[in-house]
């Protein structure tokens, strides 16, 4: 049976350590890490997120300040607060929450957040950098990043020899992740919607990360025994003979379990890793923006 990777305390683990430097880069230079987060509309799960980014941001001892901007907000009135957080000093990252309303391109919202400040990780400045290596100098995005870290907590940060393959190849979850992996070392195969006999390439794989959002899609036949599964995917499902939901992975954890070495839950794995991350991403920030080193999570 597959030990379950236990996100929620690898998250907390990440939180205590950023309110610690936190502490620390403040009492040392006087600067509070500060995050803006900015959302549009009012979309309810957006919300949700909003609020518990404001909480988290708190409890890490940050500054946070939540804009929220009505449905119809032009795109000139959004890039005009975006570049007042941009020249902000107390302001140490910008996340503007997705999905916007659809007359808003989000491609030129994040374009136009500065690159040092962008802790979600999708300027091109970041992805570029990430792509080429230059990590110390990048952010990352918080969902492969967390993934990464919980890799790391099974089989140590080198994976020379290990082939991972990533199924999902999206610029927030899949892309990212294939990076990282490589940087690491390990060889990596990136799989998607048009990929010929997925089974036989996931049961290759000695880290398998499934980011594809189709619940469950991943069957026990299809994980190498004693391989490392991240389950990236989150999907509300009916539960059987109930009117009640339930959330599920990309991956049949049921089954699952019985032939990989490590696996993560849904919910539980990779779903607190994200927002701890974000923390992580503004308080190095902040450091940056500090002339200080950053803490090496
Ligand atoms: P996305 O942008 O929709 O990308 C999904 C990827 O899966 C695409 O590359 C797609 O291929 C591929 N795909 C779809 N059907 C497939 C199939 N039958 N076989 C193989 N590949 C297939 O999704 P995303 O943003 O990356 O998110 C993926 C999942 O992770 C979702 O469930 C999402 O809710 C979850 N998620 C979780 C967190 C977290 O904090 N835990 C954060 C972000 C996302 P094509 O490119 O060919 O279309």
């Amino acid at each position: 049976m597959a030990t379950i990777i236990d996100g929620k305390s690898a998250a907390a683990e990440v939180v205590s350590k950023v309110k610690v430097a936190a502490e620390e880069l403040t009492l040392a230079s006087g600067v509070v890490p500060g995050i803006a987060v900015v959302i549009v509309g009012n979309d309810a799960a957006s919300q949700v997120y909003v609020a518990s980014k404001g909480r988290k941001a708190r409890e890490c001892g940050f500054h946070s300040a939540e804009h929220t901007l009505a449905a119809d907000t032009s795109e000139t009135d959004l890039l005009a607060l975006i570049g007042k957080l941009n020249a902000d000093p107390d302001i140490h990252g910008i996340l503007v929450q997705l999905p916007l309303p659809a007359h808003i391109d989000p491609g030129k919202i994040i374009q136009a957040i500065a690159p040092e400040k962008d802790v979600d990780g999708f300027h091109f400045t970041n992805v570029g950098k990430l792509g080429t290596g230059e990590l110390e100098t990048a952010f990352v995005p918080c969902t492969p990043a967390g993934s990464m870290l919980l890799i790391q907590h099974v089989l140590g940060r080198d994976l020379s020899g290990l082939n991972a393959v990533v199924v999902g190849r999206s610029n927030i979850v899949g892309k990212p992740m294939a990076n990282l992996l490589l940087n690491a070392n390990a060889t990596v195969t990136v799989a998607h919607s048009r990929t010929k006999d997925l089974p036989d390439i996931c049961r290759r794989a000695d880290i398998l990360i499934a980011a594809v959002g189709r619940p469950e899609m991943i069957r026990r036949d299809w994980i190498k025994p004693g391989a490392v599964v991240i389950d990236v995917g989150i999907n509300r499902i009916a539960e059987a003979a109930s009117d009640k939901s339930k959330l599920v992975g990309d991956v049949a954890f049921a089954e699952a379990i019985e032939n990989a070495r490590a696996i993560t839950p849904v919910p539980g794995g990779v779903g607190p890793m994200t927002i701890a991350l974000l923390m992580a991403n503004t308080l190095v920030s902040a450091c940056r923006a500090a002339n200080r080193t950053p803490p090496y999570f």
